[in-house]
């Protein structure tokens, strides 16, 4: 009897310290050195990771495009900065930090690229008649420097280049964007979404939705 009582106290002590192990392991966050986060993201940002990742996205993406059926006035929303357009070269010029001023002549320089696999879909979708709008966070009074950048890499046949204007300001990026869907439903059918933050995305006025890696940053 002492012995089973023992046999059961030792395995419940032994569950005590796994557990508390276990819960304090959780309650720790894990932390990493700044300076080898930048580089892992430097690395994977400049790999062909990357891209093949974009590129997967992208081909969910077409495959579930393919089970619609396709309205006349079909159209599709890309999101522009770390989708329709890279920043990696002002990302890396800055070591990843974000000043507004420094972002705004970027911006005027238009020498952003195009990511391969968005252009890839941006393509497909104008060569089967889809309407194209671009919704992007970039400030409004930049809108012919953004355009003049798009067309430089090749985005030319687009229906409608919405930049965020002055009501918008301080709102969520999710807010903007999901309420310029809405008011544009009333004139297109939105058949699907690209972007690189969750934001760009949710809030509704869209069927599909390709979601692209993005780990430089975050914007709700
Ligand atoms: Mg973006």
């Amino acid at each position: 009897m002492k012995k089973h009582y023992l046999k059961n106290n030792f395995i419940g002590l032994a569950l005590f310290f796994l557990m508390n192990n276990f819960l304090s392991a959780q309650d720790q966050p894990i932390l990493i050195n700044l300076s080898d986060a930048v580089k892992s993201v430097k690395q994977y940002h400049t790999s062909e990771q990357f891209n093949r990742d974009v590129d997967r996205a992208i081909d969910d993406g077409l495959a579930n495009l393919r089970q619609l059926e396709i309205p006349k006035n079909a159209a599709f929303v890309f999101d522009i900065d770390e989708t329709a357009l890279s920043n990696l070269e002002y990302e890396l010029r800055y070591n990843f930090g974000y000043d507004p001023k420094t972002w705004d002549e970027w911006i005027k320089e238009a020498n952003a690229t195009a990511i391969p696999g968005v252009k890839r879909l941006y393509d497909s979708l104008v060569a089967r008649g889809i309407k194209i709008i671009f919704i992007s966070g970039r400030n409004a009074a930049l809108i012919k420097d953004t355009e003049l950048n798009m067309k430089k890499v090749g985005y030319s046949h687009y229906d409608t280049l919405i930049c965020k204007t002055p009501e918008f300001k301080g709102k969520k990026a999710v807010e903007f964007k999901s309420k310029i869907r809405k008011e544009l439903s009333r004139k297109y059918k939105i058949i699907g979404s690209v972007g690189d933050q969750w934001s760009d995305l949710e809030g509704g006025w869209t069927i599909i939705k390709i979601k692209i890696p993005n780990y430089m940053y975050f914007i709700e």
